[in-house]
């Protein structure tokens, strides 16, 4: 009944501009095996966030196809194409409400067990409990303040909860403390087992655990290899 996603991404003869006046991302093609973990990096301005947000389909192409497993984006139901490919930009980490709201905002019908099995895989759990109302607390309410390591953890439990098979992760460009910053990395590592994910990466320790490196300049992708090779 339900359509369930490999993830496996393509763009074929892909080329983007907002404006008819300028392009932004002259054509491509990029082939992203379904499971395959990309990190995207380059200068501001380079067009990681209109590369990933073609992925999403926030746009379509002016020229070409976004394909997943095969299928063109725009051919895809939008429950499907949203379940199927969750994108985590910086601005959307938190909304003003409960954080088990916060975390069930991709499932809303989710059980309280699951909202506390998704914040436990990602390890948010622990700091969850210790705030003064629990998964009730308000994100926004005196009390309820979180760090912004916690509020990245409480954005990975939500799309470990939306289970998608591509997940696309605009990663926060803020300075994390040590601790937040060892909890972020290895609740990452959780976050993108067993799915297609491109990261859109501020930090070598992210690049580090990705098996491929893309790195754009002015709307080209100038290198794609490992990690090791860069
Ligand atoms: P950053 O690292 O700063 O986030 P980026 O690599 O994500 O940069 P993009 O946001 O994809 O870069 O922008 C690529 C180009 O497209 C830039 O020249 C930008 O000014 C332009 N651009 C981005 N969004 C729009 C828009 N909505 N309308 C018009 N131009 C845009
Ligand atoms: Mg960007």
């Amino acid at each position: 009944d339900l359509w369930e996603a490999r993830g496996a991404v393509t763009f074929t003869g892909v080329r983007f501009e907002y404006q008819s006046d300028r392009v932004i991302l002259p054509t491509f093609d990029l082939a992203i095996p379904a499971g395959q973990t990309i990190a995207l990096v380059g200068s501001t301005g380079a067009g990681k966030s209109t590369l990933a947000k073609l992925m999403a389909r926030f746009y379509d192409p002016t020229d070409g196809q976004v394909l997943l497993d095969g299928v063109d984006l725009r051919r895809l139901h939008p429950k499907d194409l949203r379940r199927a490919i969750v994108m985590v930009t910086q601005e959307a980490y938190l909304f003003s409400g409960s954080v088990a709201d916060n975390i069930a905002i991709g499932k809303p019908d989710a059980s309280p067990a699951e909202i506390v099995a998704a914040a436990r895989a990602v390890g948010a759990h622990e700091f969850i409990e210790n705030l003064p109302g629990g998964y009730d607390t308000d994100v926004n309410k005196r009390g309820g303040r979180v760090s912004a390591g916690q509020r990245q953890l409480i954005s990975f439990a939500r799309a470990f909860l939306a289970d998608p098979a591509v997940l696309i992760l605009d990663e926060a460009t803020s300075s994390l403390d040590i601790p937040s910053e060892r909890l972020v990395q290895q609740a990452l590592q959780t976050l993108l087992a067993d799915r297609t994910a491109v990261i859109i990466a501020h930090r070598l320790s992210t690049v580090a655990i990705a098996d491929r490196v893309l790195v754009m300049e002015h709307g080209i992708i100038v290198e794609d290899g490992a990690p090791d090779d860069l």
